[in-house]
Order: structure tokens, then C-alpha cells, then sequence
């Protein structure tokens, strides 16, 4: 059984091989953790545009890794990382149940 991780942009809940890990560095930046090995509390994301648009909207991961108050916004870079991370590993067809 590989462990269940819940998208930051749907709510969806789908194995953590199929997500994109998010983490925030020790600066409090969002990192986009391709290799799912940094260490810390990790964000989780559907590899599809329309999640990495939802967590930007409801600007979740800030709060699923309970950052604290003041810490920085996520950039644009981060973003456009994100963006890209989900276009290279997005699967033949995901799903959102
Ligand atoms: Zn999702």
C-alpha cells in the first residue's frame, strides 16, 4: 500500500508516487521537491494545471506547511516550477474522485 497524500489543490486523496512534493526551504521559500526526499513537512499536489491553480487560489500549501504568519508569499519562480513540474510528470490521465 503506498501512503495516501491529499492534493493541496482538489482535496483529492491519491498515493504520494503520483503527487508533487512541495517544501519550504530553511528561508521559508516554497521549493518544489522533485525527487520527494527533502526533509520537513511537505505539500502535495496533482501534477495538472488546474490543482497547481487551486493551491494557488486558495493559496494552501503557505498553511498545509504551517508557515508562520510573515512568512514569505510564494514567488512566481515558484510557481512557474510548480507549473513545469506538472507538465513533465503529469500521468496519461488523472484522476479526481
Ligand atoms: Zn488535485
Amino acid at each position: 500500500m503506498t501512503p495516501q497524500r491529499t492534493c493541496a489543490g482538489c482535496g483529492g486523496k491519491t498515493s504520494r508516487n503520483m503527487l508533487i512534493r512541495v517544501v519550504a526551504d530553511a528561508d521559508l521559500h516554497l521549493v518544489v521537491d522533485r525527487q520527494r526526499a527533502l526533509p520537513g513537512r511537505g505539500a502535495w499536489v496533482h501534477p495538472a494545471p488546474e490543482c497547481v491553480a487551486g493551491a494557488k487560489q486558495r493559496r494552501a500549501l503557505p498553511r498545509l506547511l504551517k508557515l508562520p504568519v510573515g512568512a514569505p508569499a510564494p514567488t512566481e519562480e515558484f510557481w512557474h516550477e510548480l507549473a513545469l513540474a506538472a507538465l513533465s510528470e503529469a500521468p496519461p490521465a488523472p484522476t479526481h474522485e
